[in-house]
């Protein structure tokens, strides 16, 4: 490793610590996006803001950071969101020795903040030593936590990139994730009919009642390997002495597969409506597609780029499959070849999130040398 490329880890901890300490709930971006103009701008390069803010009503939009690079080589994308769950006001990060957290109030927000940090080092590296690179289209996006609204209002025409990094997963440093499930999202409405619940009970239909029966029929959770399924919220009902008449339904569905979520969604869909059916009432059933799956193909040469970078951090890669949505699957949805690289954050959305100052550094480590790997690849191409 060359001694001038050495990470700068009391920096990189100060920095961190200041980003975190900066709240940034979705929507709310516009504060930690004007530190990171500000570190970047700085350097000399040049940002850009776009119409994302506008878009989903938020005081921010994407920022996206053109770095020049080797003339020759693809752009590469490289990625972390701004956002941070609730509750991330006013956060007071805590160093210990081995690792920080917040102070038990708050979230610690290194989800998504260890990225940005990185990503700010990595410039800064990059800058000072003049090191060969491909150009970069480094994004920093908003809205990741509701639903992943900043990758979806970019415009995939802003962007040069051939292909990129994503840097938001947990688990330890060395994980690639290639495989997310799409999402869907369903909103039903099972129907009844009212009547006095003591007087003519015999009048109504419970639209509980029937939920309930159609719910308990229903497969959910687990499906198999790669599909699951979750009630999550359900609403309805007045009083105990009317037979209630409409309950609502809030559900989602996953799958790495597409073929096999259609067939998750049309179950929950044909249970519903069959057993209003049985009594005499009826289901409304609607679904939105929330994200689309993303799968990196076998052969993909981001996998041996990837564990190139990993190997010369001196650890083994570990490729995984992630249950859960990230800006990759919007991004690899437009096109744009990306996995999703461990960073080592722990716990994260809950109020014992933290992360090891070994994988703070290792994180940004990690980020230098993907960009050395990505030369290499690109010197022998
Ligand atoms: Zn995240």
């Amino acid at each position: 490793m060359d001694a001038v490329l050495t990470i700068d880890q009391e920096r990189l901890i100060a920095d961190f610590m200041t980003l975190v300490s900066i709240g940034s709930h979705s929507r709310e971006e516009a504060n930690v996006a004007a530190y990171i103009k500000g570190a970047v701008e700085e350097l000399g390069y040049s940002v850009e803001e776009d119409q994302a803010g506008d878009v989903v009503g938020g005081n921010s939009g994407n920022l996206i950071v053109r770095v020049p690079g080797h003339a020759d080589w693809p752009t590469v994308l490289l990625m972390a969101h701004m956002d941070t769950v609730a509750p991330g006001h006013g956060v007071r990060p805590i160093r210990h020795a081995d690792r920080i957290t917040s102070d038990g109030r708050t979230i610690l927000g290194a989800d998504d903040k260890a990225g940005v940090a990185g990503l700010l080092h990595l410039l800064t590296m990059l800058h000072a030593t003049g090191e060969d690179h491909p150009p970069l289209e480094v994004v920093f996006t908003i809205c990741e936590e509701v639903g992943l609204l900043g990758a979806k209002a970019l415009d995939r025409s802003s962007l040069k990139a051939n292909y990129g990094f994503v840097f938001d997963s947990g688990g330890p440093l060395g994980s690639v994730v290639t495989h997310g499930p799409a999402q869907a999202k369903m909103m039903a409405i099972v129907h009844g009919k009212a009547a006095h619940a003591g007087m003519a009970p015999e009048k109504g239909v419970s639209a509980i009642e029937v939920a309930a029966h159609a719910i308990s029929e229903m497969k959910l959770g687990r499906i198999d390997e790669r599909t699951t399924a979750n009630i999550g919220q359900i609403k309805g009902g007045f009083a105990t002495n009317i037979v209630c008449d409409a309950v609502e339904l809030y559900a989602e569905a996953r799958s790495l597969d597409d073929d096999r979520l259609q067939a998750q969604q049309s179950h929950m869909t044909q249970v519903l409506e069959q057993t209003a059916k049985r009594y005499g009432v009826h289901a409304d059933v609607e679904w939105t597609a929330s994200y689309p799956a993303f799968a990196l193909p076998e052969d993909s040469f981001l996998r041996s780029i990837s564990a190139n970078a990993i190997h010369r951090l001196g650890l083994p890669t570990n490729f995984v499959h992630s249950g859960g949505g990230s800006d990759a699957n919007v991004i690899s949805g437009k096109g744009i070849p990306v996995v999703n690289l461990a960073i080592g954050y722990q716990q994260i959305h809950t109020l014992e999130e933290w992360i090891a100052l070994d994988d703070l550094t290792g994180s940004a480590q990690l980020m230098v040398e993907l960009i050395r790997a990505i030369s290499e690849y690109e010197n022998h191409a």
